[in-house]
């Protein structure tokens, strides 16, 4: 059997104007590395690879790390606490960050949210999307985004699921730029083209599609392009072979059967979503399950 540990941020210090970016301290982490050792063996996406059959059946529990966004705090913190454990991990990046220069607009947000009230980015919506607005299932929403306050989960929700792309980057982008340097935070938070190299050389790195969209709500034109372009586009930067992919977002919505069907024609091996359980007599590997890390052993939400 397979559990997977998913990561985001890991930081020092969480404090900002509204708490809106969340994730581990790196000694909480080390801390966890630590309990989930005492569960199983960890394991490398090349173990993974090479032994899928067993590793999936097996009573033994296999635990792989991963961490999506390319998040530069990510090797800073994470990758170091990693080796200094002797723990391999898989990073998910998205090839938007590096090819077009551009923050990924779920980071935006992130960081937009951290400075001003949700408020302020809900009526702006409001003022231009009304109609879109009408039939909100608010129970729904507050079970998907578990860890927010109801209005940051509607917007949450508003910007993920009920707004278009092109409307959401227009929301988003006219405000960002109203409050952030793009240049300065592209380099301020994304891994360096180096460190994905080095990442790649060992095993480490997959892809997070290319715009860090839900691929199971676009046309399947569009899916299929999110999925080849970024492995192409890190194959060709890091010349390895990117044989896994994270999908954004990773809920039902998101990680549709075609998903999973078009990931395995764009050369996949294993696909990770975040519907929360342990992987065994997996039917679709490319459609694993992964926990975040608030909730397994160590996390903050984990109740034994
Ligand atoms: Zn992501």
């Amino acid at each position: 059997m397979l559990t997977v540990s998913n990561y985001h941020y890991i930081r020092e210090d969480f404090k900002t104007k509204y708490p809106s970016i969340f994730g581990v301290s790196p000694s909480s982490f080390k801390k966890q590395l630590k309990l989930l050792k005492n569960q199983g063996d960890f394991i490398s996406s090349k173990n993974l690879i090479e032994n899928e059959h067993r590793i999936l059946t097996s009573k033994e529990n296999y635990i792989l790390i991963t961490f999506d966004d390319g998040l530069k705090e990510q090797v800073h913190f994470g990758f170091s606490i990693l080796n200094e454990l002797s723990i391999p991990a898989l990073f998910f990046v998205n090839s938007i960050n590096y090819q077009e220069q551009k923050i990924s607009t779920v980071h935006k947000i992130h960081l937009l949210r951290s400075k001003i009230e949700s408020e302020i980015i809900l009526k702006r919506i409001e003022s231009k999307y009304i109609s879109k607005l009408k039939f909100l299932d608010i129970a729904k929403i507050k079970a998907i985004y578990i860890y927010d306050d109801e209005k940051s989960a509607v917007l949450k929700y508003i910007l993920n699921f009920i707004l278009d792309y092109k409307e959401r980057e227009e929301v988003v982008n006219e405000l960002f730029s109203n409050y952030f340097n793009e240049n300065e935070m592209l380099n301020y938070l994304y891994m360096t083209t180096n460190n994905l190299q080095e990442l790649a050389g060992l095993g480490y790195l997959g892809s997070h599609t290319h715009s860090h969209y839900p691929l199971g709500l676009l046309p399947s034109k569009q899916i299929a392009n999110e999925l080849e372009h970024s492995k192409k586009y890190l194959e060709n930067l890091t010349k390895t072979k990117i044989e896994t992919v994270a999908y954004p977002y990773g809920t039902e919505e998101a990680c549709t059967a075609e998903v999973s069907k078009l990931a395995a024609l764009a050369g996949y091996k294993f696909g990770f979503t975040t519907k929360r359980g342990v992987n065994n007599n997996t039917k679709n590997k490319l459609l694993l399950n992964r926990f975040d890390c608030n909730d397994i052993i160590g996390g903050k939400n984990y109740k034994s």
